[in-house]
């Protein structure tokens, strides 16, 4: 399998080398050059099986050669082993014929663990076979960091040091990454905000000189490839459990960089009946303010109850933009320049096939919590306010009783208390036993000033073999 860039400028990859690189070398993001596609008959001969074989199926023409299949069933067996549930992603029905699948079963309590546990044990296997090592440095505003801690903490040839901003996550969110032990987990608070953060992972991304040439960053946020990959496989799993693909199925997905409900995009494209995809976003409504008007325009960021949706500008989206414009590097190109200037829109031919491909909606905070109470009162199911968005949008725009619609839970109740108070619902979310002493286990973090220099001096000294 190779894999191009969304700007058209950069080298074709294989899967190792789309792994450990962040951004393509032309700023875009790497696709693969063409999809894999299964028929209905192989689908249904999927019936049955567990979560990871059904991953390898659905993953291995990705990985192609990169992972023998034998070591890829092995690793896929141990990643999803992890989780606290023996479904892996079990399913609850909230109403006739709709359900919430539970992406929250794993170690760090959100849908980000499906893809970095799988990442962190591809990343150890490929630099093993390489003789390598990388860096991986990211900025966190809540669920990506833990999940990244979590999925690299027994790696042998990766470091890994996350930026949070200092005193601005939450409490359980920063525990859950302060707490893991382990000589390669370095947690760094900024004096700063999120965007801080971000600001000087992009920039030292763009220049490794501080590391000296003995090793190189990788990334772990959704623009890396292998994450949209892992996050195919359950819309899969939904479908086959309530009857696919002999039934279609409508998939309703909590989204702020678009990672998650591409991948829903792609199994569509693979194969998989998929009748409506729904694109729920917070007040941070970017996305769904594109598909109602065919205006791409960034707004200021706010913030909500749904924290791990607030961002401006959603990085995934210009994967669907590479295939609206019939995978036209350069038009993509030319578009993102644009954009970062002010609003732009597409050719109305292309902007009316994305209405066809997504409904979406915008769900504001008084919403999200009158939907959890909602839920609770009918159902005694506590929804985590991401998940909330989803299950509202879901209903806002569903268009056929008959066809079973799936809400992606992304998030544990228990990782947002204060949201589930603030909508009324008086019982407390209990973290899961897994997790019960949290707030006992011993923290570890460096705080650093707002300030490159110093950041990059820190990760020089501290990489295992600096
Ligand atoms: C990351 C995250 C999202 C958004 O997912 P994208 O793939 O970035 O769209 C939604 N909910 C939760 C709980 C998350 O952690």
């Amino acid at each position: 399998m190779r894999y191009i860039s969304t700007r058209g400028e950069a080298p074709a990859l294989g899967f190792e080398d789309v792994l450990l690189t962040g951004l393509a070398t032309d700023g875009g993001l790497y696709v693969p050059e063409s999809l894999p596609h299964f028929s209905l008959e192989e689908i249904r001969s999927w019936r049955g099986l567990s979560y990871s074989e059904l991953a390898f199926n659905v993953m291995h023409p990705f990985v192609d050669d990169a992972v023998p299949a034998d070591d890829f069933r092995k690793m896929l067996d141990e990643t999803y082993s992890v989780f606290a549930h023996q479904a892996v992603a079990p399913l609850v029905q909230l109403d006739t014929n709709e359900w919430v699948m539970e992406l929250f079963r794993g170690p760090t309590l959100a849908f980000k663990d499906f893809a970095l546990q799988l990442l962190g044990r591809l990343l150890d296997y490929v630099l093993e076979k390489r003789k390598q090592h990388v860096v991986i440095m990211g900025a966190t505003s809540g669920d990506t960091g833990s999940a990244a801690i979590e999925g690299c903490r027994k790696c042998e040839h990766v470091d890994i040091f996350i930026l949070h901003p200092y005193q601005r996550v939450s409490e359980v969110q920063r525990r859950q990454m302060t707490t893991v032990q382990g000589d390669n987990i370095h947690n760094i608070a900024v004096r700063g905000n999120f965007d801080d953060c971000q600001r000087m992972v992009k920039e030292s991304f763009g220049n490794q000189s501080f590391l000296g040439g003995k090793t190189q960053l990788a990334a772990v946020n959704s623009i890396n490839w292998a994450r949209i990959m892992a996050q195919i496989v359950y819309y899969f799993h939904a479908s086959l459990a309530l009857g696919g693909p002999d039934r279609s199925m409508a998939f309703s997905v909590p989204t702020g960089n678009f990672g998650d409900i591409f991948a829903g995009y792609l199994a569509k494209k693979m194969g998989l009946p998929i009748s409506q995809l729904v694109i729920a976003t917070n007040r941070n409504d970017i996305l769904h303010r594109f598909m109602s008007g065919n205006k791409y325009e960034q707004h200021q960021l706010e913030h909500t109850l749904s924290p791990s949706m607030d961002i401006m500008v959603s990085s995934n989206f210009e994967r669907l933009l590479f295939d609206l414009h019939g995978r036209d590097g350069l038009a993509v190109k030319t578009l993102l320049e644009n954009a970062a200037k002010g609003p732009v829109s597409i050719e109305d031919y292309r902007w009316k096939h994305a209405r066809k491909l997504f409904d979406s909606d915008a769900v504001d905070d008084k919403a999200t919590c009158d939907t959890i109470r909602e839920i609770y009162e009918q159902n005694e199911y506590l929804l985590d306010p991401h998940t909330a968005i989803g299950v509202r949008a879901a209903r806002n725009c569903r268009r056929d009783q008959a066809v079973p619609m799936i809400t992606l839970g992304t998030a544990h109740p228990a990782k947002f208390p204060d949201a589930v108070a603030e909508s009324g619902v008086i019982v407390k979310p209990p973290l899961p036993a897994h997790m019960a002493d949290l707030f006992e286990r011993e923290e570890r973090y460096t705080v650093l000033d707002n300030n490159i220099a110093g950041v990059q001096e820190f990760i020089a000294k501290h990489w295992k073999n600096a």
